[in-house]
């Protein structure tokens, strides 16, 4: 679906969209992506949603991508005799691994490898931050706390352990099942949930085996210590700005997501900006300036996509959620400023044969009346390359692969297609010229520029760049030359 912008939504799929109607509107305002959290719902949820993605997809004619997010190891505290307690400033609590329910003194973290990582000294995070403990004295099964800033703790509350890199398994048991589960349906991205380390990463790829792409989200101290390593591991990226922003003071969050997405960039990997966009959307059809503001310091950043979470999962103007970002993003894209900053932004790039052409893609694209550059692509690592540049007219990837045109959904700019595999060079531009002109992308005696590789079909061969005509005739042309 032709969108007037760059930059990709994803939206997440809950209680408030769980229809064909609404998953068909939020597609059709804007979603190019769907999320579907493995936190909440039961797999038959997660099924029916997916298939009605796949069905949208189908009517539609317009790869879509879906994206499972993996609950990863969340921890969480046991329960209370009474349900809740109110914890005062000041006052000691302890956390131990006795199962009996807990009252206003202690109360069970079921998590042996949590107390052997703490030490005197270490915080730990109740209920999102709101409680705040520090480990005064502890053992193997048990940590004496002082409460230095106090709150209502209720029983499965979350906990984070900022501080220590946990030595935690990346997937849990319930990960695992849900990774089989949604590999068996067939998901374009696997997101994992408190990546700590690129060793997780690689854990979680072996299990996709191929089945899909790992995204890693960043949101934990640790991950953002060793992100070099996680983005070299990884496919995509996620700035999880919602445990991020437990886990380090807030302050810190934006100069974070700064920096994960321009390096996101320099790799030629998508990122995105997650996590309390159009919060306020939940229950106004109204965003805030402030959230109006925050989408578009995003996309003036260069992001691949903006995320919607409980906005479009829970919230009552899921919708407007999307037709919000879709329009703050074409108005960000169309100032002479977003150019400016995303032109000067532009990394070294690398010293390939396809680093080089898609520079002089788009140079040839920004240079003469080029309306559009045409990529075949098979692996999607040439239309990936192709984004980094941000060109300045629209990208239009093809590739025979279902899971590739799918997988770039979620990259900046990617207008995905299905083209027949290439049998030579002919086919790609009348299959080139077909999509430009059918998505409106060109028409009359346009040009656009193909870049495609020899030998034909084998990922990272692009050695060709074709200026060509975009004739309507070509079209229906079938004689070789
Ligand atoms: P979550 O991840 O919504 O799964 O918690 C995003 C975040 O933490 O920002
Ligand atoms: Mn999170």
């Amino acid at each position: 679906m032709r969108r007037e912008r760059n930059v990709k939504i994803v939206a997440t799929l809950g209680p408030a969209s769980s229809s064909y109607d609404v998953i068909r509107a939020l597609h059709e305002a804007g979603a190019d992506v769907f999320r579907l959290n493995m936190s909440h719902g039961t797999h038959d949820e997660i099924a029916s949603r997916h298939r009605i993605i796949r069905q949208v997809e189908e009517d539609l004619d317009s790869p879509i991508a879906i994206l499972a997010d993996l609950q990863g190891p969340k921890l969480r505290v046991g329960e209370f005799a009474e349900g809740a307690h109110d914890l005062a400033d000041g006052a000691s609590f302890r956390l131990d691994l006795d199962a009996a329910p807990g009252d206003a003194r202690r109360v069970q973290l079921p998590h042996p490898e949590i107390f052997a990582a703490l030490s005197p000294g270490a915080t730990l995070l109740v209920n999102d931050g709101k409680i705040r403990l520090k480990v005064a004295n502890c053992g193997d099964d048990f940590a004496d706390c002082e409460v230095i800033a106090g709150g209502t703790i209720s029983d499965r509350k979350g906990v984070n352990v900022p501080d220590a890199v946990l030595p935690l398994a990346a997937l849990s048991e319930k990960d695992r099942a849900d990774l089989e589960f949604v590999c068996g349906l067939g998901v374009d991205w696997l997101a994992l949930s408190f990546v700590q380390r690129a060793a997780d990463v690689r854990e979680a790829r072996d299990l996709a085996a191929g089945r899909a792409a790992i995204l890693s989200k960043i949101e934990k101290p640790a991950a953002v210590a060793s992100f070099d390593d996680i983005l070299e591991a990884s496919d995509g990226i996620m700035v999880a700005r919602g445990d991020l922003g437990v886990e380090l003071p807030v302050q810190a969050v934006p100069p974070i997501q700064k920096r994960l997405v321009r390096r996101c960039r320099a790799a030629a990997k998508p990122v995105i900006v997650a996590t309390q966009m159009l919060e306020s959307m939940i229950e106004s059809p109204m965003p805030t300036r402030a959230e109006v503001s925050d989408v578009a310091t995003a996309i003036y950043e260069g992001a691949d996509a903006v995320m919607l979470s409980a906005e479009s999962a829970a919230g009552n103007y899921p919708v407007e959620a999307v037709e919000t970002m879709d329009k703050v993003a074409a108005e960000v894209e169309t100032d002479p400023n977003y150019t400016q900053i995303i032109a000067s932004s532009r990394t070294a790039k690398g010293d390939s044969v396809a680093d080089a052409i898609v520079a002089a893609a788009r140079e040839i694209a920004e240079k003469t009346d080029i309306k559009a550059i045409c990529c075949y692509t098979q692996s999607g690592t040439t239309a990936l390359l192709t984004a980094r540049e941000r060109p300045g007219v629209p990208i239009i990837a093809l590739t025979s692969l279902r899971g590739t045109a799918r997988r770039l959904c979620l990259s900046w700019g990617c207008n995905c297609v299905m083209a027949d595999e290439m049998d030579r060079f002919k086919t790609a531009v009348i299959n080139a010229t077909r999509a430009a002109r059918s998505g409106g992308f060109a028409s009359g005696t346009d040009q656009i520029v193909i870049t495609a590789g020899v030998p034909y079909n084998v990922p990272g061969t692009t050695n060709i760049l074709r200026v060509a005509p975009c004739d309507e005739r070509l079209i229906y042309r079938t004689d070789p030359d």
